[in-house]
């Protein structure tokens, strides 16, 4: 793992990857979403910024948790939101 200035960050030792590729808040209601990110601290997947629902987003409001990774094919980036940092691995 890169050196990194924020804490959340450096916690990340091994990314977790989706378990499956949907963001399961979305499947319930049938949305559409553009991509997702896998939350790095309880490994739940949910859809990005670019998509209409944010449940990424949402999800780390509501839980606290920091650190979400690109769960992309090929993103290798984690970002923090308390701290706006993205790092790539
Ligand atoms: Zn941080
Ligand atoms: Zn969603
Ligand atoms: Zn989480």
């Amino acid at each position: 793992m890169p050196d990194t200035t924020c804490s959340h960050l450096s916690a990340v030792t091994t990314v977790k990857h989706p378990k499956r590729r949907e963001c399961e808040e979305c499947v319930k209601t049938g949305s559409d979403w553009v991509k997702l990110r896998t939350c790095q601290e309880c490994g739940t997947t949910r859809c990005c910024d670019s998509s209409p629902n944010r449940h990424a987003t949402k999800h780390a409001r509501s839980s606290g948790h920091p650190v979400i990774a690109s769960a992309e094919p090929g993103g290798r980036w984690l970002y923090c939101y308390p701290d706006d940092l993205t790092v790539e691995y």
